[in-house]
């Protein structure tokens, strides 16, 4: 009895074939969900083969009697009860050593679409408005302060590339991080203070909800620009539209969003923003390491062998 629960169809296809090379594996969407599914199947359901953009409570575990394991594909853990988890003994593992360097690399992408105008310039030709004249100016990273919020992997990451471009770098964390060459603030309220750039990639939790308000994005300043890579729910959307329309901060380059696929019309019809659809792991070769990660992790846990990426929670 290892069966193993697969609830997204993963890109590239291959990984759906190999994971069910390991184990008999049951689609999620044959059933439409859990309690769909006819009770023996869910008996011999020992792993789920999840993703990090799908919520997993407390009652689709106990519709699973023998779960073991949530293989998440993705870093987030935010949708997952985790108490449920904790108090149904479900290990959960995440796909954590594949996508540090590609969030990372889409941050810049953003960091620099907000700072030069990338979407706007491309429009500005597309339109017939460069016929009329030059674009207003942007603004350069070298030389400027720019503070990420949530320093793990990814942050760290971010940090050495935007050293690259000759940015001064200062962060905040729940923990100052020993040996590092940058600054450290130990609220979000005095980082925005201090940055031209703000970055947030932190977790999703109860502590980080709703984190960048009006007045973190006023400390900002009118200059400052705004860059979400972590979740949607770290920002309050209502305050960022406001502070978009009042001229209160710059500019907000947004790859996450509290409602997706659902984005706010104030941030779709506003200017100032360049959005993205939640693409910060969207690459071939890390997704296709990403899907690895999950089937070896599922694999090891039914060989009875350590998990290879365990979320510690
Ligand atoms: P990580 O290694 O676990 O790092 C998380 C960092 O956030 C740590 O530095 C931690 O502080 C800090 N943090 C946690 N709670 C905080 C709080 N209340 N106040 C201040 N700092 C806090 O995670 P990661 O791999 O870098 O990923 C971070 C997040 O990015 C993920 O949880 C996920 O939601 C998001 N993400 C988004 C995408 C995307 O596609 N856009 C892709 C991957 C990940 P300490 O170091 O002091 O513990």
């Amino acid at each position: 009895m290892s069966d193993i629960l697969q609830m997204i169809t993963y890109d590239p296809a291959v990984i759906n074939e190999q994971l069910r090379a390991v184990a008999p594996t049951h689609q999620l969407s044959d059933y439409g969900s859990i309690d769909a599914i006819p009770a023996d199947i869910r008996e011999r359901i020992t792993a789920a083969a999840s993703s990090a953009t799908l919520p997993f409570d407390a009652a689709m575990m106990e519709a699973l009697p023998n779960l073991k394991l949530i293989s998440v594909y993705g870093v987030g853990y935010d949708k997952i009860d985790l108490a449920a988890a904790r108090a149904r003994d479900v290990a959960i593992a995440t796909t954590s050593t594949s996508l540090t360097e590609t969030v990372a690399e889409l941050t810049i992408g953003l960091v620099l679409a907000g700072s030069r105008q990338l979407i706007a310039a491309d429009q500005f030709i597309r339109s017939g408005d460069w016929l009329k004249g030059p674009m207003p100016l942007g603004f350069d990273i070298r030389g400027k302060t720019i503070g990420i919020f949530g320093f793990g992997r990814i942050g760290q990451k971010i940090a050495e590339l935007l050293e690259v471009f000759g940015a001064r770098v200062i962060y905040c964390a729940r923990s100052e991080k020993p040996g590092v060459p940058y600054g450290y603030r130990p609220t979000i309220e005095a980082l925005a203070e201090d940055s031209r750039i703000l970055i947030i990639i932190a977790p999703g939790t109860p502590d980080t909800f709703d984190i960048v308000n009006r007045d973190v994005l006023k400390r900002l300043g009118s200059d400052g620009l705004l860059v979400n890579v972590a979740r949607g729910s770290l920002v309050k959307e209502d305050d960022l539209i406001a502070a978009l329309e009042a001229g209160e901060i710059a500019g907000a380059c947004l790859d996450v969003f509290a409602q997706e696929p659902k984005v706010p019309q104030g941030l779709i019809d506003s200017p100032k923003t360049v959005l993205a659809p939640h693409i910060g792991s969207a690459t071939y070769e890390t997704r296709l390491h990403m899907g690895m990660t999950v089937i070896e992790n599922i694999a090891a846990m039914i060989a009875d062998k350590p998990l290879l990426t365990p979320l510690t929670f």
